[in-house]
């Protein structure tokens, strides 16, 4: 293979853009690819928001990343004068019982995250458009919020192509191929050598790296997003000075996940209004064709479960839209070198929670490209703990 100190970004999403601005800040020499133009509204990061919290009831391991990247989101701020994160606050509410509650707080305590516990009355007086069964509690984390992907991805480009990336996009990555010293990327006429690869191609990981897909159990699914406007006398609760961002987990009530839900906020890109959706298992596709268009049945099912916490507060949807997860077997990300090919960076399995964690993602997959060493503290992310081919 020719020797060469390029680095190429296949995929500029919400991870990709953010890889590609963090290696071209460490002044690598490195090119973005992606088959889109961008931003797009065909993959992971659209939408006009993403929740974003520290306390993660996931697991503890993702606090520092999370912490890491609202760093990442103020840098971002300063380098490009764009807001991406807003700090309307999360609210996650339940039942005393909620074993996702109970995790938030165990996170936040182990991580010293500012909270405030809130009890039924609590609850009710400082929320008063929810209404929420008698015994809920919440939880409250008044520096998170919401990130605008849109927003996000055009700063990381901006950020990277004035360190000196180069961004081509509508250009479509037939194939990947590499060692542990280079990669050889394939396009429909021309192959790029380079020295590192980064593939951050969401739900189309599988197309490049079959490999990994089979062994991560990496799984695209089809999820809805909905949006309502608030009625008149509700306008103000809704918004973003008011209401934060919220999530609700009801045992199970509506099946298996959770209801969320970001307010009113002139940032957010696209239709306007409360957009809501449930986070919890979707319908598995094939990215490269599925039906994109909302199906009527679920989008008023959404809207009538979450008018059961909101009552009367919005007008039915005007507007619903696809997008797309991409699980991993356990649900938690893959941000790994392949083992028998370490010169391929990958992040995948993203599971419908990754977005928050740009700017800190983008950095590991920048340091997985460049470093011999692992970053401390981030080996809950590797391949290790699935089977690969090579047995690895
Ligand atoms: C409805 C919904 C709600 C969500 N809510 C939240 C939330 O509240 N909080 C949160 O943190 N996260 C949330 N997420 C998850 C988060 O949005 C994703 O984890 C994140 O957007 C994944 O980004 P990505 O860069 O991996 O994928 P994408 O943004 O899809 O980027 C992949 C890119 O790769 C390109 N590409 C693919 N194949 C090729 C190829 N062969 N050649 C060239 N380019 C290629 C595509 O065109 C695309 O631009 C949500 C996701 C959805 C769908």
């Amino acid at each position: 293979m020719m020797k060469t100190d390029l680095v190429v970004v296949i995929g500029l999403g919400g991870m990709g853009s953010a890889a590609l601005a963090s290696l071209a800040r460490r002044g690598a020499r490195v090119m973005g690819l992606d088959a889109r133009r961008l931003p797009h509204d065909q993959g992971s990061s659209h939408g006009g928001s993403r929740v974003a919290r520290t306390a993660y009831y996931e697991h503890p391991e993702y606090v520092p990343l999370a912490r890491a990247s609202f760093d990442g989101w103020d840098r971002l701020e300063q380098e490009t004068g764009h807001r991406c994160l807003h700090r309307s606050g999360v609210l996650l509410a339940g039942s005393a019982e909620s074993a996702i509650l109970r995790a938030s707080l165990e996170s936040a305590r182990a991580h010293d995250v500012p909270t405030r516990w809130l009890d039924p009355d609590g609850l009710r007086a400082t929320f008063p458009a929810f209404r929420f069964e008698p015994g809920f509690h919440a939880l409250l984390e008044p520096d998170a919020g919401f990130v605008v992907p849109e927003t996000a991805i055009e700063a990381h480009l901006a950020v990277a192509r004035r360190h000196g990336a180069s961004i081509r996009t509508e250009v479509e990555v037939q194939a990947v191929e590499g060692d542990d010293d280079g990669v050889e990327i394939r396009l429909n006429n021309e192959t790029i050598t380079a020295s590192r690869v980064v593939v951050t191609a969401g739900s189309w990981t599988s197309r490049l790296l079959p490999d990994l897909a089979a062994a991560a159990s990496l799984r695209p699914q089809r999820k809805i997003m909905v949006w309502c406007r608030p009625r008149d006398r509700f306008r103000d609760a809704c918004s973003d000075r008011r209401m934060p961002a919220w999530l609700i987990d009801d045992d199970g009530r509506f099946g298996p996940g959770v209801y969320y839900g970001v307010p009113t906020s002139p940032h957010q890109v696209g239709p306007g209004g409360m957009k809501f959706g449930f986070h919890g298992p979707g319908l598995d596709v094939d990215p490269r064709e599925f039906d994109r268009r909302p199906p009527p049945e679920v989008v008023s099912r959404f809207a009538r479960e979450v008018a059961t916490y909101l009552p009367g507060v919005f007008e039915p949807p005007h507007a619903a839209k696809a997008c797309l997860y991409t699980m991993s077997g356990d649900e938690h990300f893959v941000i790994d070198r392949i083992p028998d090919r370490q010169a391929i960076v990958v992040a995948a399995g993203l599971s419908g929670h990754g977005f928050k964690f740009a700017p800190a993602i983008g950095d590991l997959l920048a340091s997985l490209a460049l470093d011999r060493a692992r970053p401390e503290g981030t080996g809950f992310f590797s391949l290790d703990r699935f089977k690969f081919p090579s047995g690895s």
